[in-house]
């Protein structure tokens, strides 16, 4: 074997190593796996040497400093696995070393381009006319999506914002629902809208847009609506957003994130209603679709929008038969992040997806449930995959500290709570009720030392 197999095969032993043990340690790593760290503080070596003994090193310092959410009991923010068909073609990626950001320069990321946008558009309900742009994830993707939002609404106001700029433009409104994640103004202040130059609507108490709020406007207008709020999974009412908007030719554009993979599962159309007719959407594949980071997608309805905003050469037309990503997305170079999707897709197919999907959302329910019968108060009406529970930030920490599962601090209504997030492929019913088990302990241990 040469010097390459060998490094790879002892990669591969140890990749495999950490999946079949992640399920045995503390989801988040101990005090001593943390401190091992320090063996990473060295000098820059001035000398070569073996590959193969620094990637002993990155493995045994740093596997155990991860947190393990590849393993089936992390709930925290909303963070899915890997699946494996998404990690392995993951790594015959790396192996490529493709540059997705022209047919010429990937024949094949081209095709699955094609390939995995019919499919998305298809599996999610979208206008088949949609164009797609993978990016980093959905805050990239919202700002992707917003991006060719403001140039199309200043178009039609006679401005070209990629020829002129924003100084000097007709005003742009930008209305926003009051539990709108936190990344969208950061992707609303990127492209120059402004983190608070927004309309905000009040919400009801799951986190929906009170869309019989929506102020009386005309202009360029954007709506941004959201599918999935982060701590209860709520939608906002998106056939009422929508109406409002087509009476003043405004752009709707749906964040995503985790929720829209809700529109593969039938029995959560009740929800995703509408979804389908709003301008453009964002989502992540790497959180409910389980591949690996960093994958979000952005969705425009309209492609020749996606170009007026990302097109480097100024006047350019599409070629004939091949998606050029350069000209459709934020990025210039870029890893073919369409790879790990398709092969998901292909591999789970719309019954595999939509039992993913289906499955947290049960499971969520189970984990609600638990809770609840051990006394704990469910904030939240469970729709989704996200539950919420009353906890101050002692029972938050204890959870943490036990290191059965992991789950996170939100504040909803003024008041601390635990958020719990049922996004990885790999968590079953057994998980739960460990988990469940676990947490009801921290709590019943508090309320003693109370
Ligand atoms: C996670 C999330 C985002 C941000 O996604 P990143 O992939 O972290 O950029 C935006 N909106 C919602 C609703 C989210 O859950």
């Amino acid at each position: 074997m040469t010097d390459r197999d060998h490094l790879f095969a002892d990669a591969a032993a140890r990749a495999r190593r950490y999946l079949s043990t992640v399920d045995k340690r503390r989801v988040a790593p101990d005090a001593e796996a943390q401190d091992n760290l320090k063996r990473f503080d060295e000098a820059l070596p001035e000398q070569t040497t073996d590959a193969a003994e620094t990637i002993a090193l990155l493995d045994d310092a740093g596997s155990a400093a991860t947190v393990a959410s590849a393993g089936s009991r992390y709930f925290g923010f909303v963070t899915g696995g890997t699946l494996p068909a998404a990690l392995a073609a993951g790594v015959l990626g790396l192996a490529w070393d493709q540059n997705s950001a022209l047919p010429v320069m990937s024949p094949v990321a081209a095709k699955l381009h094609r390939v995995t946008r019919s499919w998305l558009v298809e599996l999610l309900g979208l206008p088949t006319t949609t164009e797609i742009a993978f990016v980093s994830g959905a805050t990239m993707a919202n700002a992707t999506a917003l991006t060719a939002a403001r140039d199309d609404q200043l178009a039609k106001a006679g401005w070209d914002v990629q020829a002129d700029g924003l100084f000097g433009a007709p005003p742009l409104t930008v209305v926003v629902g009051e539990q709108a994640h936190s990344t969208l103004g950061k992707a609303l202040g990127l492209i120059g809208l402004g983190r608070q130059r927004v309309i905000t609507v009040p919400a009801d108490d799951q986190g929906r847009m009170l869309a019989d709020r929506l102020p009386d406007l005309r202009g360029p207008l954007i709506v941004c609506a959201q599918a999935g709020e982060v701590n209860t999974g709520a939608f906002d009412p998106f056939p009422t957003i929508v109406d409002w908007a087509r009476e003043r030719d405004a752009w709707v554009h749906v964040d995503g994130a985790f929720g829209l993979w809700a529109a593969a599962d039938p029995a959560l159309w009740p929800l995703t209603g509408g979804l389908g007719t709003a301008d453009s959407w964002a989502t992540d594949a790497h959180k409910w679709l389980n591949v690996s980071y960093d994958s979000g997608i952005a969705f425009v309805r309209d492609p020749v929008a996606l170009r007026r905003s990302f097109a480097s050469v100024a006047g350019y037309l599409p070629p004939d038969n091949a998606y050029e990503a350069m000209h459709h997305t934020p990025q210039s170079s870029q890893r073919a992040r369409q790879l790990e999707v398709w092969a998901v897709l292909r591999s789970l197919g719309r019954a595999g997806v939509a039992r993913l999907v289906h499955r947290s959302c049960e499971l969520a329910r189970r984990m609600a449930d638990r809770l609840a019968a051990g006394g704990l108060t469910v904030l939240n009406d469970v729709v989704l995959n996200q539950v919420m529970v009353r906890a101050d930030a002692a029972l938050i920490a204890a959870v943490q500290r036990d290191g059965t599962c992991w789950c996170g601090p939100t504040t909803w209504h003024g008041e601390t709570a635990m958020r719990i997030s049922v996004s990885g492929w790999a968590t079953d019913e057994s998980d739960v009720d460990e988990s469940a088990a676990a947490i009801l302990r921290c709590a019943s241990y508090n309320r003693a030392g109370d």
